[in-house]
């Protein structure tokens, strides 16, 4: 029993080595997304377990010694992260997504920091410094970087981008003598000031790298964060030798760096467009000139009638039903629709919304059946056969422009084909534009009836409607 007590956390490792990749896999679909938030937690509590009961032994001298620390910051942790986790909204997921980047890295960070200091005045040398000078980096620049995305998702910093005259060359420079402080202990004894100087610049770094982004494109760049995080508790794991860290590391590094350059696809922008291409800029320019065209405007009662005289809705869900929280009026209107033999399905847009399965997450709050829910690829091509699609605060994603307006921000993005069908309703609150900030030729379209009102009650009212014209047939 002491023996397997004594190798119970190479088990326990192991099982949340398998553990993190059948999440990671089983994520990838709502339905078994669930599954996949299990197995993770499951597999590391497993770990978590295994490394309080690791004591340390001749041969291997890594092990907890005392516990009292470990506990006091269990304990404080679990009352600040537990509350978090139940109170926060979702339309608020990027920026708490961002703060828990930013404390993962951080501890990546002070480790190495440890580890560097650990036989003070000696440093580490060889490899392990390598290993040491890259999650110190990664560590330090993410913690800064992810606390400015956080600030600018909820409007601590300023939004737009912050740019200036020279700013590449400032931040070249920066990124130069925070490579020229890293790389001076590992091929030679650094004075005392070097290790310090390389934290500050890592930390300003992170600063400067996120102020010319703008707020808009911060899911893109808390998706890159948490793969420079996921870097450096690999490359903890390569300065720790923990096993462990470098496989659960890796997998969220690579997962991590292809999320956002999926993203990156689905708005049709380079990486380089994203980083360094101030786009929220555009917003604040255009955003002003709303042009005076007449557009078609119409009752809940006329979105009513045409809905329930459909045979075929798509609903295309954006932003905007994720604001208004309007989801479980949705499933009511669907609910309503089905009963009266409407064919109602919904179009998913890979960048709908403001994170990267915004709206599966919020139709599956509203128990809406995953079988409803279409790839844009897969339903694309079903447009042209549908009586309404109903937009609820999508905008960008079913603006036709992009399709031929080669001088649109969003030119080249692969959008919903709203346009293709019959009767195209639009719910939103005014004729403002949406995240990038350009006007929408859909809502001047003459099959386009726009609904002006928020979401939620807009619906409440078709819902209304719904129910006081037409028995159900089906
Ligand atoms: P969008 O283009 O930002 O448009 C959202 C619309 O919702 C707005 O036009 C707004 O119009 C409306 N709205 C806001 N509050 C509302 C309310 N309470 N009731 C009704 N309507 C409301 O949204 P989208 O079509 O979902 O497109 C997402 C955009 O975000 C894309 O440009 C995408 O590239 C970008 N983006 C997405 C991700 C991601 O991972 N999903 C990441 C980075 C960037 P009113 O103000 O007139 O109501």
């Amino acid at each position: 029993m002491d023996t397997f007590l004594h190798s119970f956390w190479q088990y326990a490792y192991l099982f949340a080595a398998f553990a993190t990749v059948f999440a990671i896999k089983w994520l990838n679909h709502p339905s078994t997304a669930r599954r996949g938030v299990i197995t993770g937690e499951i597999g590391f509590a497993l770990a978590i377990i295994g490394t309080l009961l690791r004591k340390p032994t001749p041969s291997d001298p890594s092990g907890v010694v005392h516990y009292t620390g470990i506990l006091i910051a269990i304990v404080i942790g679990a009352m600040i992260g537990a509350p978090m986790a139940r109170l926060m909204p979702m339309t608020a997921v990027p920026q708490f997504t961002a703060l828990s980047h930013a404390f993962g890295a951080l501890a990546a960070a002070l480790v190495g920091t440890a580890e560097y200091y650990y036989d003070f005045p000696a440093a580490p040398s060889g490899f392990k410094m390598v290993a040491l000078t890259i999650e110190v980096l990664l560590g330090f620049l993410t913690f800064t970087a992810s606390l400015m995305a956080f600030g600018k998702l909820q409007g601590l910093v300023p939004s737009p981008p912050i740019t200036y005259k020279g700013q590449n060359f400032v931040n070249l420079t920066f990124l130069a003598a925070g490579v020229v402080f890293g790389v001076w202990p590992i091929v030679t004894a650094a004075p005392v000031w070097v290790y310090p100087a390389f934290v500050l610049i890592s930390l300003l770094f992170g600063v400067m790298f996120i102020l010319p982004i703008g707020g808009g494109d911060m899911p893109t760049v808390i998706a890159l964060l948490n793969s420079f995080a996921g870097a450096a508790a690999c490359a903890m794991g390569f300065a720790l030798q923990n096993r462990l860290l470098i496989i659960a590391g890796a997998l969220n590094a690579a997962s991590g760096f292809i999320l956002s350059v999926i993203m990156c696809k689905a708005m049709n922008r380079s990486f380089t467009n994203v980083l360094f291409g101030a786009f929220g800029q555009v917003q604040e320019k255009v955003a002003g000139k709303q042009a005076a065209r007449p557009v078609r405007s119409a009752t809940a009662e006329d979105a009513a009638m045409l809905l329930v005289n459909a045979q075929k809705v798509i609903i295309v869900p954006g932003y905007g039903m994720a604001v208004a929280q309007a989801q479980h009026k949705v499933r009511e209107l669907t609910d309503q629709l089905v009963k009266r033999g409407v064919d109602v399905q919904f179009a998913i847009h890979p960048v709908a919304g403001r994170m990267p399965g915004h709206m599966n997450v919020l139709l599956a709050e509203a128990d809406i059946p995953y079988d409803r829910l279409h790839e844009m690829e897969d339903i694309n091509n079903e447009f042209s056969e549908t009586d309404v699609a109903l937009v609820i605060g999508a905008n960008d994603v079913v603006n036709p422009a992009a399709r031929h307006d080669k001088t649109s921000p969003i030119y080249g993005m692969p959008i919903l084909d709203v346009d293709k069908a019959r009767n195209v309703m639009v719910i939103k609150r005014s004729m403002n534009p949406g995240f990038a900030g350009i006007e929408n030729e859909l809502y001047y379209d003459p099959k386009t009836l726009m609904l002006f009102g928020d979401a939620k009650s807009f619906l409440s009212e078709i819902v209304k409607e719904v129910n006081a014209q037409a028995p159900v047939h089906a």
